[in-house]
Parts: structure tokens; sequence; C-alpha cells
């Protein structure tokens, strides 16, 4: 059986992408950090759909977590391998440089960039063995263009873009592709602090996005159709600047 792994899963954007390849068919592992409650809430979903969707918590910046749960659900599954991933956990920790400590650079870096690695280097050997796979990187618009007090997070999309570009030629030839999405303003738990009545108004068609429409195309980039695209960014932003 081919699954597929959605890191941050329990809520926001990828609990939509979860229910989203659900409905494409794919039996879903739902990884989140803590909050299970959530992540069983997206669990919930799934199955009142007929879908089929597991638990699986680790913190993707902990490379040790990652290859002890990952090894160990491959020990329980001989006869499956993950064959979409979609790389979607990630935090913000916002303040302009100047007042930056360590710790602001350093847990952003370790969960959108490290996370990223950690968690895409234990699945690739399958992957291009079995010679079929998805690897979606949710990257951002803040790392195409830069976003002012958001230097640490801006730099981890960015690393993100350019190893999905470098990956994708190391691996193409496999028929493992890799691509990102790079949202603008989506409506999660991750903007809520925003001010989303100021910020709508320098978005062309004039509203945040929905986790739903970036699901969309994550669902479009896992499937057999969009065989022929890899190592690209598709921006979904409303039309903000790129
Ligand atoms: P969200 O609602 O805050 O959800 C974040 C998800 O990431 C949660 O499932 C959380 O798990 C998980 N997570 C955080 N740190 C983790 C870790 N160390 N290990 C495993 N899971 C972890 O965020 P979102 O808005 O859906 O964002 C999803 C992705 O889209 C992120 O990469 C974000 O940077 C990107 N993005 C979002 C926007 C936007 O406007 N919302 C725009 C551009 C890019 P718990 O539930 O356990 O905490």
């Amino acid at each position: 059986m081919k699954y597929a792994l959605v890191t941050g899963g329990s809520r926001g954007i990828g609990r939509a992408i979860c229910i989203k390849l659900s409905e494409m068919g794919f039996p879903v592992i739902i990884n989140y950090a803590s909050n299970k409650a959530a992540a069983l809430e997206t669990k919930q979903h799934i199955e009142e759909k007929n879908g089929t969707a597991e638990l699986l918590p680790f913190n993707v910046s902990n490379v040790e977590e990652v290859d002890k749960i990952l090894n160990e659900w491959s020990e329980n599954h001989p006869n499956d391998y993950i064959a979409v991933l979609i790389n979607n956990a990630g935090i913000r920790l916002d303040t302009m440089m100047v007042f930056m400590q360590n710790e602001h650079w350093n847990d952003v870096i370790n969960t959108n960039l490290n996370g990223f690695f950690n968690v895409t280097r234990r699945l690739l050997k399958d992957m291009v063995t079995k010679r079929f796979g998805r690897i979606i990187n949710v990257v951002s618009l803040s790392g195409i263009k830069g976003m002012p007090g958001q230097t640490n997070y801006s730099a981890a999309k960015a690393a993100v873009i350019g190893a999905t570009k470098a990956l994708a030629q190391e691996i193409g030839s496999r028929k493992v592709t890799v691509n990102a999405i790079a949202p603008g303003f989506i409506s999660t738990d991750m903007t809520k602090d925003l001010d989303e009545k100021m910020l709508k108004t320098m978005i062309p068609v004039g509203r945040f996005g929905k986790p739903e429409e970036v699901a969309d195309l994550a669902g479009f980039l896992a499937s057999e159709n969009a065989s022929y695209i890899t190592g690209e960014v598709i921006s979904i932003n409303g039309g903000l600047y790129t």
C-alpha cells in the first residue's frame, strides 16, 4: 500500500491536506507535535468519510525521534511504504533581527528547515527503490520575497525552496517528484493574531486563502497527473506580489 504522511497534520493547512489525500484514496498518517486532540479531530473527519488514518506524533526537528518512529512504522508495515510526503510542519517566531534571540532563530530553522531534511532523508530510499514518490514542501511567500520581522522564517523557507530544486534533479529519473507550495496569507491558527482587515486590502483577490484551497493544489501535485511537474515552487497567494 502507498501511504501519505503529512507532517503537522493536526491543524490548519496540514489537516486540510490530510482530508484531501484521504479523499484521493491514500491511507493517511497524521503527524503532529503535541496537540493530540486536534490530530484526533483530523482522524475523525477522515473516518467519517470512510477513509483510513493513523496518528504518528513526533517532533520533526528531533532527528533521533524521527528515525526511531519512522523505523518502527516501517517494521509494523512490511508491505507498505510512504509514497507521498507533505513537509508541512512549521512555526513562526517573528521579531526584528535586532531583537532576535538565539532560540527565535534556532527553533524556526530547526522546525521548518531541519524538519524537512530529517523526515525527507529517511523516506527517500523507499520512494526511489519503489520508483514512485511525491515530496511536497509547504514553504511561504516569505521565502520568496522575504518579510520584515521574519528573517528566521524567510531564511528557513528560502532554504527549503533551494533544497526542493536540487533534490528534484537528484531523483527525477526515479519517478519521484519534489515540489514546493508557497502560500500567502491563509486563515489558520498561524495567522489568527494578524490584522486580517488591514492585510486583505493588499491582496488583489481581497481575502485570506482557505486551507482547503492549498490542499487542492497539494492533491494535484500528489496525483499521477502531476508526473511531469518537478522542482517547481507554486505560489497560492491571491495575487500578492511575489
Ligand atoms: P498551524 O495551524 O499553526 O499548524 C502547525 C502544524 O505544525 C500543527 O499541526 C503543529 O502540530 C505542527 N508542528 C509544529 N511544530 C512541529 C514539530 N516540531 N513537529 C511536528 N509537527 C509540528 O500552521 P498552518 O498555518 O497550517 O501552517 C502549515 C504550514 O504552512 C507551515 O509550514 C507554515 O509555515 C506554512 N504557511 C502557512 C501560511 C499561513 O498563512 N497560514 C502561509 C505560508 C506558509 P501541533 O498541532 O501538535 O502543535
